[in-house]
């Protein structure tokens, strides 16, 4: 059980990249943060825990409703709330124009990068109803406002992110949740350091187009979804913030 100024943050997606950084970010401010992922990232906790923070791990596959339903309810009974929530998990499509993507790859897309967020929601937000309030931020991208080339199933799916996290925040406004999606730009993580070691050339090209000319890092990240989940963002509710550069000026 927590004290009443302890607030418990969750974060999926958190082994690596953004997710992680979030994580760190989240227990660096104080938060007891529950990490989680598709393998239970519990070394990333314990190197938390031994810096002297607080957090704990667990394995969590968005994909699977029972499993979300599952890790939320495990929160609540261990840690007694969830005050904050990153549904940060997410998949890349292989790249490829849209009617060469298959059948699988769509719905292996949907499954992580929609169905997941709307799974992780809906318990999250069961819980925060119960306890009076809570915040969440949803995981989009630049692409979630834009097109990208070859990319067609996840950026649907990043779309669609902003379009859910738009409509719970209005059925959940009047009940003290506050719900709001991060649009990363181009950040340096795995997941696009592999897409850079497919196309060479893509760094270059996706520089070009950043007018703050580099790319970004995942701390940029986790500075904005910590402020979107802090009380200085208390009257920010149903935004999708775009951390980019500058990308989407053009
Ligand atoms: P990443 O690949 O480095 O990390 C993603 C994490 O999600 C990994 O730890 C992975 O194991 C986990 N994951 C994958 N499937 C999962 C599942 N079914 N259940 C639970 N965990 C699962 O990616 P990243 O770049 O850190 O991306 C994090 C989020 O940010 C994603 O939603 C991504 O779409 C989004 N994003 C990234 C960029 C970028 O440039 N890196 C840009 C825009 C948006």
């Amino acid at each position: 059980m927590t004290t009443n100024s302890e607030k418990v943050a969750l974060v999926t997606g958190s082994a690596t990249g953004i997710g992680l950084a979030c994580a760190q970010a989240f227990a660096k401010a104080g938060y007891i943060t529950v990490l989680t992922d598709i393998d239970d990232p519990k070394e990333q906790a314990r190197e938390l825990v031994s810096a002297g923070y607080k957090a704990l791990s667990r394995r969590c596959d968005v994909s699977d409703t029972r499993a979300v339903e599952e890790t939320v309810d495990w929160v609540a009974a261990t840690l007694g709330r969830l005050d904050a929530a990153l549904n940060n998990a997410g998949i890349q499509t292989p790249q490829r124009p849209m009617a060469e993507i298959t059948d699988d790859e769509f719905d292996r897309t949907v499954a992580v990068d929609l169905k997941g967020v709307w799974n992780c929601m809906r318990y999250e937000i069961r819980q925060m109803l119960r306890q009076g309030g809570g915040t969440i931020v949803n995981t989009s991208s630049q692409g979630g406002v834009t097109g990208f080339p070859g990319q067609a199933a996840y950026i649907a799916c990043k779309h669609a992110v902003i379009g859910l996290t738009r409509t719970a925040a209005l059925d959940y406004a009047s009940r003290n949740i506050r719900i709001n999606a991060i649009c990363p730009g181009v950040i340096r993580t795995p997941m696009a350091e592999e897409l850079m070691r497919r196309n060479p050339l893509l760094e270059k090209e996706l520089v070009r187009d950043i007018p703050a000319g580099r790319l970004g890092s995942p701390e940029e990240i986790a500075n904005a979804v910590l402020w979107l989940s802090s009380p200085q963002a208390s009257f920010i509710d149903g935004h999708a913030l775009l951390v980019d550069g500058g990308f989407s000026i053009h």
